[in-house]
């Protein structure tokens, strides 16, 4: 079995103080490979540095909604410019959060749709988060993001009509261990219409790890084979099969060998 974690935070401090570790419990448990994603221009240097250290590591760099109010010119420039390093493979996590709303609405949608043109002229996939903002989402996305090479809705958490909007649009959807959670009803019937070609898994480690280890404070890339099996269960598909099936669809999606 072979999966990748295609949104985890490796560079976050809770995992990056003992990552040869936290890697070497990845691999024994057939997670062989990571997308850490950034989340601000600290956060974007290093993912890009890490992944200079590990062969099966990529990198994502962008602008979370939360850090949408101190974009300027100069951020934008500095972010396309690592999104040419050879190992950035996304743009993201970008998008829009209405639930806390650190950075006013109209800052977010402005960051958002400058991504999404980056994402554009670089040709790079885009890493969407997004939470209680589902109509916004696709307003912009409808009209900024028609002909990028990819979107994925990264720790999908609605309810299987608007996963069904998602999947109309040619965009993938991404789960996390929430899917496990005994009050995640919801999600476990947007996750049952999911087909497998569009469908990707993932940890957001250090955060949520999944049941039943949700008790883990820190969250890491191994916890991810519970996701898998919890998932490969509700699909009634057998473990590898489901695993080969998905980790297809992430190579596919991120170009990855
Ligand atoms: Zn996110
Ligand atoms: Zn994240």
């Amino acid at each position: 079995m072979e999966l990748i974690d295609t949104h985890c935070h490796l560079t976050f401090e809770q995992l990056a103080d003992d990552i040869e570790a936290v890697l070497a419990r990845s691999v024994a448990a057939g997670i062989t490979g990571w997308l850490t994603v950034g989340t601000d221009p600290q956060q974007n240097r290093k993912a890009v540095e890490l992944t200079e250290n590990f062969s099966n590591m990529y990198a994502a760099v962008g602008i979370h909604p939360h850090d949408a109010k101190d974009v300027t010119a100069e951020t934008l420039t500095e972010l396309k410019e690592l999104a040419l390093g050879e190992k950035v493979i996304a743009l993201g996590e970008t998008g829009l959060d209405f639930h806390y709303n650190f950075s006013s609405q109209s800052d977010q949608k402005q960051a958002f749709a400058a991504q999404l043109k980056i994402a554009k002229e670089l040709n790079l996939p885009v890493i969407i988060h997004c939470r209680e903002a589902f109509d916004e989402t696709i307003e912009i996305l409808d009209r900024y993001g028609r002909d990028l090479r990819g979107v994925v809705f990264h720790c999908f958490s609605g309810s299987a009509a608007q996963a069904k909007i998602i999947l109309d649009y040619g965009f993938y959807i991404s789960f996390t261990g929430v899917v496990t959670f005994k009050n995640a009803n919801l999600i476990r019937e947007a996750a049952k219409i999911v087909p497998t070609d569009k469908l990707m898994l993932e940890t957001d480690c250090p955060y949520m790890s999944p049941e039943p280890m949700r008790k883990q404070k820190i969250n890491e890339p191994a916890l991810m084979v519970h996701t898998a099996r919890y998932l490969a269960e509700l699909k009634q598909m057998d473990l590898t099969d489901f695993a080969d099936a998905v980790t297809a669809t992430s190579k596919s999606f991120f170009d990855l060998p």
